[in-house]
């Protein structure tokens, strides 16, 4: 195979007295500094102080075999990507009016994106793919299977997705028509009333029964495939939201009480996470629901299992998050954010519902937060620019989403400004390289653990994996859940950064910076 093109790949070895590579892993010395800002008691000035934290990281190298398991594998997003994944590794081409299409993976960032590792001799930038910085999995390689409420074939879901190209689906179309989705969990009362003539997959049983099939459903495909491990995501359609109840979901204990006790508040989607933690198994949230509650998170932080969420950041969101950040950042101040989107999908049947629509409003709408927070000379306390957001349903567009933007800021000396953006773009292509950079990135983190070193230790202190909730995952994800007590950063710019320079630290190479000191001082 070529290069890159199989698990594990990586384009280069660092040579430096702080990295190791030994025993199937890399380990890696790592001074992280930061600035500790204090204000002084008498005189109020602020007081910055640089301080430094020593880490080690150990990356295991091998990635072994590792499956997906998709919820609503039957829908635009979850045949699309399983499609599309297969044409990559089988290098299926098709035609198209203007010629052989080959198959890739643009609009991963992982895939189809670099990260600059340094300069060469020339002071000229050196740049490598960004899953070649680490041993990453290969989309190629990846088993995927999954549960869907609907029992049509991965081959027919992909033909009435109606999202890809005619000719590919016919080359693709009988090995998917074989792939065949689990049965689900189908609580009528969390998605659209109007997603009920697709339930014809589902189990029978109590909520207690539901979790065991699907914890036995992960460890049958993980034996079944001979895999190392798997990864969970959501992308089935939007549920309303759950009601956070004391003695419900608030904890691990009360949230394992309302399975065994049937409890109505517990949804299909935190049922899947709930297998999945128990199961050790990573659970990535693709919808905007809050299938996190807090019981959920407080039982992969006991089991030490992963989660991330909510809601893949695709289209219209990802700009948001772009173009808020360069306003507030060029000292312009948003004063209205209107959003408009049409589509013709299931995904936009079942938002047509109010509660699954409020569900998307919601993460919609926390994603300037940072970015408006972060600048108190355009934004007093608690001031927030306007922020509406329409999604109607218009069947003839199909999965090709219409999204009008409006911005309107102030500029010097109470001027305003007004940007419109149009946006038209096939849905699920949006959203299935995002569905694979969350597995990719998630599975990178099921083989790194660290420490913090200092001249105090009296004993070695243990290697501890990462935080159960990976905010690494946020540059995917609509309304990133982070770790109690942590910040939420929505700005595009930092979240990628953020993945950049945690994967150079693994393997002991300072942080990416844009100072370029090397052409300046010399
Ligand atoms: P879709 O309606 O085509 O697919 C959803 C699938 O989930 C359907 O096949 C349905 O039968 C199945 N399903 C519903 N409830 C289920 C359950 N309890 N268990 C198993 N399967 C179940 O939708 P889509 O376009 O693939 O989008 C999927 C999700 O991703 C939606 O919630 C959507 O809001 C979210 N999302 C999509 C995008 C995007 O496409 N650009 C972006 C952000 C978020």
């Amino acid at each position: 195979a070529a290069p890159g093109s199989v698990s594990g790949a990586t384009a280069f070895k660092v040579d430096s007295p702080y990295v190791r590579y030994a025993d199937g892993a890399i380990e890696s010395d790592y001074m992280y500094d930061t600035t500790i800002v204090s204000r002084d008691a008498e005189t109020g000035q602020l007081k910055a102080k640089p301080t430094k934290v020593h880490y080690q990281f150990q990356t295991k190298t091998s990635v072994g075999r590792v499956g997906l398991m998709l919820v609503g594998w039957g829908g635009n997003n979850g045949s699309t990507v399983t499609a599309a994944i297969l044409a990559n590794k089988q290098g299926i081409s098709w035609e198209t009016r203007k010629g052989t299409q080959e198959p890739n993976y643009f609009g991963s960032v992982m895939m189809a994106s670099t990260v600059k590792l340094g300069v060469d001799e020339n002071l000229r930038d050196v740049y490598v793919p960004f899953n070649e910085v680490v041993p990453m999995a290969h989309p190629n390689d990846v088993v995927i299977g999954g549960w869907d409420i609907n029992s049509m074939n991965i081959g027919e879901a992909m033909r009435r997705a109606q999202v890809l190209p005619v000719d590919l689906q016919r080359r693709v179309y009988d090995e998917l028509k074989v792939l065949k989705p689990l049965p689900s969990v189908y609580y009528p009362d969390f998605i659209a009333a109007n997603q009920e003539e697709r339930a014809d997959n589902v189990l029978r049983g109590t909520k207690q029964e539901h979790l065991e099939q699907l914890r036995r459903d992960i460890r049958e495909f993980k034996q079944a495939n001979g895999l190392d491990r798997v990864i969970v995501m959501w992308t089935a359609n939007t549920e309303r939201y759950a009601d956070i109840i004391a003695g419900v979901n608030d904890t691990a204990d009360n949230l394992l009480q309302a399975i065994a006790d049937g409890h109505a508040e517990v949804s299909p989607s935190t049922l899947f996470a709930v297998a999945s933690i128990l199961e050790g198994a990573p659970f990535v949230n693709g919808s905007p629901q809050n299938t996190l509650v807090p019981g959920a998170i407080e039982l992969a932080e006991r089991e030490r299992s992963f989660v991330g969420g909510d809601d893949f950041k695709s289209g219209q969101t990802k700009i948001k998050s772009v173009l808020a950040e360069f306003l507030v950042n060029a000292g312009i101040k948003p004063l209205a954010i209107t959003s408009y989107n049409h589509l013709g999908n299931n995904d936009g049947r079942n938002l047509s519902a109010p509660a699954q629509f409020r569900s998307k409003e919601i993460s919609k709408s926390s994603v300037v937060d940072d970015m408006v927070g972060s600048n108190n000379l355009l934004y007093k306390k608690g001031e927030h620019p306007d922020h509406t957001i329409v999604i109607k349903y218009v069947p003839s567009v199909g999965d090709s989403k219409r999204a009008l933007d409006e911005y309107v800021s102030e500029i010097f000396m109470g001027g305003l400004n007004t940007i419109s953006i149009y946006n038209t773009c096939e849905d699920s292509l949006l959203a299935s390289p995002l569905i694979i950079d969350l597995f990719m990135m998630t599975e990178l983190m099921t083989r790194v653990t660290y420490r913090v070193k200092s001249d105090a230790d009296a004993v070695e202190p243990q290697w501890q994996p990462f935080h159960s909730v990976l905010s690494i995952l946020s540059y995917m994800l609509k309304a990133p859940v982070v770790a109690p007590n942590t910040p939420v950063v929505n700005a595009l710019a930092k979240q990628r950064m953020a993945m950049e320079n945690i994967m150079r630290a693994f393997v002991g190479l300072p942080p990416n910076n844009e100072m370029l000191l090397e052409h300046k001082a010399f």
